[in-house]
């Protein structure tokens, strides 16, 4: 196992880390992410948990140490526990450095215990707005209540959080500086980020999109944003901020191409594997998965999939454009 070649791209990049959406499935609908009448992947088209084990185990061989489980909303899949906890292993043996979760935070109360045990110690939780009201308009189904109370039980639990939150124009472009000073209390980073053109929605992106330099110039007026060297080896750009001790990055997809030190693959719950958010080029690893009870097949496959990398995406977002690529950030999980 030791001497597996590591993944490493067409243009140098190694491949380090794996994005797994283990369902496209949410109980949000947020405005910018999903339309209100969405199609899922049919139910007997997903993978089960042994070969998700599988899939996930075969990229840690291959040099992959940081593994994020997203979705769709992962904590909705009904025994995720049991996924979670049999990956943790690759913690306890060094493989994994790294063993994280995006959530909405609207299950957390119920998992934030049983997280902290299977190893993970940071979550990622996206929160578009601290006003109940809004943050019910902008995911539709969601309850704030329920999510502030997930995130202090995670944080009762011992899990670092850090905050997602997607700019949007003339929705939450205001509350910015507030979630900021927030986040400064309650000990979480924040990351904000662009809107991307992924999938159909009602209404027009453009309407949506705020450009973060813009945002950035804005709390400039308000905090002192040191420039910091931190680093995850992902797209964001973090600086440190003075007043409230905490760190806030800036992903832009659209004002600044984030591409050249992309380290990530993103594998969707059926297997499929996008070796770009951005692009509509994907290979299929359900079937090497399934055609043996090796993994030499899915190797290879994996090999090929690599030499497929693109240099990067092509993201514009004009009005009336169509989006670059037609699916949900849900499948492949951002
Ligand atoms: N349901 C989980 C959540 O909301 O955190 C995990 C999946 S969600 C697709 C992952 C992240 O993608 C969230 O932070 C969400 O705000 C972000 N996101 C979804 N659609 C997006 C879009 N079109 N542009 C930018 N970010 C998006
Ligand atoms: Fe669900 Fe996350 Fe998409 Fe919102 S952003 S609809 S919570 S998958």
């Amino acid at each position: 196992m030791l001497n597996m070649p590591k993944l490493i791209d067409p243009f140098g990049r190694r491949i380090s880390y794996l994005r797994v959406s283990v369902t496209d499935r949410c109980d949000f609908r947020c405005v910018y992410c999903m339309s209100e009448q969405m199609t899922f992947l049919p139910k007997p088209d997903l993978l089960s948990f042994e070969e998700l084990d599988r899939l996930c185990s075969a990229f840690i061989r291959r040099g992959v140490d940081k593994l994020r489980l997203t979705g769709g909303e992962p904590l909705v899949r009904k025994g995720i526990i049991t996924l979670i906890r049999s990956l943790g292993r690759h913690l306890a043996d060094g493989a994994l450095k790294d063993l994280t979760l995006t959530t909405n935070g609207s299950q957390l109360a119920r998992f934030a215990d049983d997280l902290f045990a299977a190893g993970l110690r940071r979550i990622n939780v996206s929160l578009d707005s601290l006003d109940a009201a809004k943050f019910q308009s902008i995911t539709r189904w969601g309850k704030l209540e329920q999510v502030l109370c997930g995130i202090a039980a995670a944080k009762s639990a011992g899990l670092a959080i850090k905050i997602n939150m997607v700019a949007l124009k003339g929705v939450n472009e205001h509350e910015i500086a507030d979630m900021l000073s927030w986040c400064g209390r309650e000990g979480h980073d924040l990351t904000l980020i662009e809107t991307m053109p992924l999938g159909m929605i009602e209404g027009d992106r453009a309407d949506q999109y705020l450009p973060l330099s813009l945002v950035r110039q804005r709390l400039q007026e308000q905090f002192t944003l040191v420039e910091s060297a931190y680093e995850t080896g992902g797209p964001a750009r973090y600086v440190q901020v003075r007043e409230t001790g905490n760190k806030l990055g800036f992903i832009t997809p659209l004002t600044h191409n984030f591409c050249e030190s992309c380290n990530r693959v993103r594998l969707t719950c059926t297997g499929t594997l996008y070796m770009c958010l951005g692009q509509e080029d994907a290979a299929d690893l359900r079937a090497p998965l399934r055609a043996s009870a090796n993994d030499q097949l899915l190797d290879t496959a994996i090999d090929n999939a690599m030499l497929r990398k693109p240099r990067g995406h092509d993201f514009i977002i004009a009005r009336e454009a169509a989006p670059a690529v037609q699916r949900h950030m849900s499948v492949t999980g951002g």
